[in-house]
């Protein structure tokens, strides 16, 4: 899947959410591809990234100041996070340590 981002920034972003969800689906709902739960999710949260206001500049979305999150997907996606985020690191080194820089990043408004 290659969603059409701007920024490589930006697509580091949706291959770190990505690898996440996928991660968090494999091992809780056990379907061979995406489960239609996470591949909503999984949408929703690409469609997020493309109308960030911060594009190249953002941080990490786990660290945005801007809760753009409708409540009940940033419930789902939390959950995702605070499983796959920590699983990440042997599975994709590199991905998480760029995702770690890119958490350092002070996120700026565009113009
Ligand atoms: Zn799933």
């Amino acid at each position: 899947m290659t969603p059409s981002l701007p920024s490589p920034r930006l697509r580091r972003e949706a291959r770190a959410v990505t690898a996440m969800i996928g991660r968090y689906c494999r091992d809780h709902h056990r379907t061979p591809a995406l489960c239609s739960e996470c591949s909503d999710l999984l949408d929703y949260a690409l469609k997020r990234l493309r109308h960030c206001p911060y594009q190249e500049n953002k941080t990490t979305c786990g660290k945005c100041p801007v809760h753009c999150y409708a409540p009940c997907q940033q419930g789902r996606i939390r959950k995702v996070m605070r499983y796959a985020g920590p699983r990440m690191l042997r599975s994709h080194p590199i991905l998480t340590l760029l995702h770690l820089f890119d958490g350092l990043r002070r996120p700026q408004r565009r113009g």
